[in-house]
């Protein structure tokens, strides 16, 4: 335990999940470094062995700068020692490359070629090893009217498999879907350890089957899957127009699902729309149970920020606790980046969460994530550059045909660039929500009937994002 265990904790899961290594292998290379300095520039580990931190500077120093950088929220220098050499007297320094034949083969699972690392697969086996995917859980997992049902599946699915068969979860990226897959898992390997568990990100089963093609083991990839009693795969999208590997996997799913072996899925859209698929897999998919995930809404964003920062231990006002659910609204993985963050910043010089750091870390997160009265500012002062007409006689009540024109543009594009109500955007102009809701009306008339305005309006809202 050092001052900087409260960052390894964060820094852990992420490492974890971004090497993508099993968790044997994981622990192996990764168990026991220590993160010893931080500065604004330079992060420094040690590993315990020579060959442990060769193995981590040839082979992981790109993703664990990226982790790090990713916590941290800016650029820093990782700097990987052993033990031995930072107790070592500078003289006998020489033997340094000495470890070289040690290195054994890189680990089975993992193909270093540049993409972003993928392999996930744990098949269960009741070892009581724990690992960092045991985070996610269906305890930890905040439940609200958007995703309420998609947990009840699965929880009715970890309990008793084939309760829905398949069992296929969608919404956008960043609300939660491979924590409920997890959370399936982890609780199957609790109740029932027995069952032979398979999870694979799509694209490690299509580049695993490339693979099989191209090294003629087709078969033996074939038996891998078609022996598990549950088979989990996350992000199926990733199917789409994948012609060859469609039909590979439609008859896995059909083994499994004749063999009445439980079969869950996870995709950022619904079937219908995952394009070109097959009509027998859109059919298989859809025969069985499809549950959505749906954006947080406040009570929702308010909870999981609560809790999140619980467990970091940051301490957080009431009032930034709102304000950043008003400001993250559409994705669970980013409110958690922007806690981790807000975490790591003021650990280290303990100040408050302040609204300065708030923007500050959700600019670096979310760029294109403007405060609202910073975005009503670029709003009114896009619109009145490019139609010439002030600031002063937009807000006013001059009725001339260019003012009221630019007038209408600009409170069209603060409803549609903001949250902010029809009441809200009223008292910005000094009118009525029905004067407002007139001027959104006719802008949206507009797009449709006259020429090249719709692309004068999309003009100027690329111009106000920056
Ligand atoms: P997806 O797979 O849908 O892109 P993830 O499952 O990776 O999203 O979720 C992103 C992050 O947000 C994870 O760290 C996850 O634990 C967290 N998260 C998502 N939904 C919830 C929730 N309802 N309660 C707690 N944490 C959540
Ligand atoms: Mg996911």
């Amino acid at each position: 335990m050092n001052e900087f265990q409260s960052i390894m904790d964060i820094l852990m899961p992420e490492l974890e999940r971004k090497v993508g290594a099993a968790p044997a292998i994981f622990n192996l290379w990764f168990g026991e470094i220590e993160l010893i300095s931080l500065t604004e520039s330079e992060a420094v580990f040690t590993a315990p062995t020579p060959l442990k931190k060769k193995i981590l500077v040839t082979k992981y120093i790109s993703q664990i700068t990226s982790v790090v950088e990713g916590v941290l929220g800016f650029p820093v220098e990782v700097k990987i020692f052993s033990v031995d050499e930072l107790n070592r007297k500078p003289e006998d320094d020489e033997d340094e490359d000495d470890d070289e034949d040690e290195i054994p083969s890189p680990t089975p699972a993992t193909r270093n070629d540049g993409r972003e690392e993928i392999i996930s697969e744990f098949i269960s086996d009741n070892s009581n090893k724990p690992s960092l995917l045991d985070n996610y859980t269906f305890e930890n997992f905040v439940e609200g009217s958007s995703n309420t049902f998609a947990k009840a599946a699965c929880l009715a699915v970890a309990k008793e498999p084939t309760a829905y068969n398949p069992l296929f979860i969608y919404g956008n990226s960043g609300l939660g879907k491979t924590h409920l897959l997890y959370a399936i898992i982890n609780y199957m390997k609790r109740n029932h350890p027995k069952l032979r568990i398979v999870y694979k990100k799509c694209e490690t089963f299509l580049a695993e089957l490339i693979d099989a093609i191209q090294s003629g083991y087709v078969s033996d990839f074939k038996d891998k899957y078609r022996k598990c009693d549950v088979l989990l795969i996350d992000d199926i999208q990733f199917l789409a127009g994948k012609e060859a590997t469609q039909e590979e996997f439609f008859h896995t799913f059909s083994a499994l699902y004749e063999s009445d072996k439980q079969i869950i899925l996870t995709s950022d859209r619904p079937p219908k729309d995952i394009k070109p698929l097959s009509d027998r897999l859109k059919t298989r998919f859809e025969g069985g149970l499809l549950a959505d995930v749906q954006p947080p809404n406040f009570e929702l964003r308010i909870a999981i920020i609560r809790k999140k920062a619980d467990e970091l231990g940051l301490s957080i006002s009431n009032e930034m606790v709102e304000y950043l659910a008003e400001r993250l609204q559409n994705n669970i993985r980013q409110i958690e980046g922007a806690l981790k963050r807000l975490f790591a910043v003021t650990s280290f010089s303990p100040s408050d969460v302040t609204k300065e750091k708030v923007d500050e870390v959700i600019s670096i997160i979310d760029p294109g994530n403007i405060p609202t009265d910073a975005m009503i500012e670029r709003i009114l002062t896009a619109v009145s550059k490019h139609y010439g007409v002030d600031v002063e006689s937009i807000k006013s009540k001059k009725k001339t045909d260019s003012v009221a024109k630019a007038r209408h543009v600009a409170i069209y594009l603060i409803r549609t660039m903001t949250s902010l109500t029809l009441k809200e955007i009223g008292g910005i102009f000094d009118r009525n929500h029905a004067t407002v809701k007139a001027s959104i009306d006719y802008v949206e008339l507009a797009i449709k009937t006259v020429n090249g305005y719709e692309r004068e309006i999309k003009r100027l809202k690329k111009e106000i994002k920056g």
